[in-house]
């Protein structure tokens, strides 16, 4: 009612002012419609639903139609066509352009796309059936209603802007004018060395495979560095400007691409109080980001350093192994092997609250970054000597480093094998040496660690049967 009568008449403002006072009077969007609607000429289609968070945005669904209005920064201010005709502010990179911009040029050629950004035209050149000398063109994203040129050459996309000079005729050099984009395509696609590129096939359209864990990176503020550890950085972030997240961040180049979406695809899939919870992932573009719970202090190698670990009482070490156990019960059930299980991959939220992090993640470094050859990757001092002989990873040797980090926790947060460096450490392994019991530790608990330090995997537990005789402990305790 509100907008309908504000939109009709609006000679009547300041009346319709005092009946629903603006809410927020830097931004009345209503008002401002009502000047701009003249001038729009463009239509975009929402790629992602979107929740309106204050009364100047505005709420649309997924594959909706909008008249943009304008531009406003990282936002477009956009109307609806049918129903409430609303206008407010949205993401722009929710929107791609569906019309053509001011309309002065129609493109029917196969090669145009109407993607909204210089990032999308990079994922269908570098998607399947895509390849080498494929090209498209499209709409600008820095100057409308001017245009792109990227093609594909071997695994990069180069961009070259589309010129219009004064007289109408475009140009990619300065040198060579063309009647129609049309026509510097044909010239081009003959004379590509001219331009170093290839302009071989017409790329081919992909559609989005995205799912509900795949989220537009404009949704995430990185606010805090909290560490950076083996794979890119760990940040503390906000998501949609209110909910605090920890954000992950991977290099492409850190990651082997098929592996990482299988590992993901998994990492979806688990779901356990001593897990860390995945949120959402953002793999459209540059660094990628793992988005997951934030747990408030940290990891637990931390933690059991810190203040709070010097006034741990022996209940309290029981309650952490028993989460951590827990929680890898859950991932033995779902025949998933951790790889890098240690305090430092265990995180602390309030009331002692302990998640097993990083789960499957060490598979996604690129097989040279994580090799044998590379010690410097491999966390010796936590891994199972068949690891470190023959690469054989398995629930079994993730139960040696859980020994490992039981440990640690005894040992508040203390490296083992200290004063050994890894040659020493795995020499007197094979010798049959084992970390001694530390002093907080009791004699029953020392026992399963020895347990899980067996030299064959076979006789070590599994983690369903380490946690039975843990709880079976603590209940003699208590
Ligand atoms: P990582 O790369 O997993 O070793 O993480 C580096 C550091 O970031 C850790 O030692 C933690 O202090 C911190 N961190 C990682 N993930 C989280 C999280 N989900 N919540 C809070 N802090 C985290």
């Amino acid at each position: 009612m509100e907008s309908f009568l504000r939109e009709r008449l609006n000679c009547l403002n300041c009346l319709w002012d005092k009946i629903w006072p603006p809410e927020n009077p830097v931004v009345n969007v209503n008002t401002i419609s009502s000047t701009v609607q003249h001038i729009y000429t463009d239509l975009v289609t929402a790629l992602y639903s979107f929740d309106a968070r204050s009364t100047d945005e505005l709420t649309i669904e997924e594959g909706e139609e909008l008249y943009k209005l304008s531009d406003e920064g990282e936002y477009i201010l956009a109307r609806k066509q049918t129903g409430s005709m609303e206008s407010g502010l949205v993401p722009a990179s929710y929107v791609a352009q569906s019309g053509l911009p001011g309309g002065h040029y129609t493109i029917q050629d196969p090669w145009y796309f109407e993607v909204a950004s210089r990032t999308d035209a990079e994922r269908l050149l570098m998607s399947p059936p895509n390849a080498h000398g494929s090209f498209l063109v499209h709409p600008s994203d820095s100057t409308p209603g001017q245009y792109s040129l990227a093609v594909r050459n071997k695994d990069k996309v180069t961009h070259f802007c589309i010129s219009v000079s004064a007289r109408g005729e475009f140009y990619i050099q300065n040198e060579k004018l063309f009647a129609s984009i049309k026509e510097l395509i044909s010239f081009y696609k003959v004379n590509w060395k001219l331009v170093k590129s290839p302009l071989f096939q017409s790329c081919v359209w992909v559609a989005y495979q995205r799912d509900q864990w795949e989220r537009p990176r404009i949704e995430f503020k990185l606010v805090k560095k909290l560490g950076a550890g083996n794979f890119g950085e760990v940040w503390e972030g906000l998501w949609n400007n209110k909910d605090k997240v920890a954000i992950k961040t991977f290099k492409q180049d850190h990651i082997n691409e098929s592996d990482f979406k299988k590992e993901v695809d998994a990492l979806k899939s688990l779901c356990h109080k001593n897990l860390i919870q995945l949120y959402a992932v953002c793999t459209v573009g540059e660094p990628v980001y793992i988005v997951t719970e934030l747990m408030s202090k940290g990891s637990l190698q931390q933690f059991l350093r810190g203040n709070e670990g010097h006034h741990l009482t022996a209940a309290n070490f029981m309650h952490i192994i028993s989460q951590v156990g827990d929680g890898m019960v859950y991932l033995e059930s779902k025949h998933v092997v951790h790889r890098d299980l240690a305090a430092r991959n265990v995180l602390v939220g309030e009331k002692l609250v302990c998640k097993i992090a990083d789960f499957g993640l060490a598979r996604l470094l690129k097989d040279d970054l994580y090799s044998l050859q590379c010690n410097m990757k491999i966390p010796i001092k936590w891994t199972a000597p068949e690891v470190l002989t023959y690469g054989k990873y398995s629930t079994k040797s993730d139960i040696w480093s859980y020994g490992i980090m039981i440990y640690e926790v005894f040992m508040l947060g203390q490296p083992p094998y200290q004063g050994m460096n890894n040659q020493e450490v795995m020499a007197k392994l094979t010798l049959g040496y084992r970390l001694p019991k530390p002093d907080q530790c009791s004699p029953d608990v020392y026992k399963l660690m020895l347990e899980c330090w067996q030299e064959k995997p076979s006789q070590r537990p599994s983690f369903y049967e380490f946690v039975l005789k843990l709880t079976a402990i603590q209940h003699s305790v208590q």
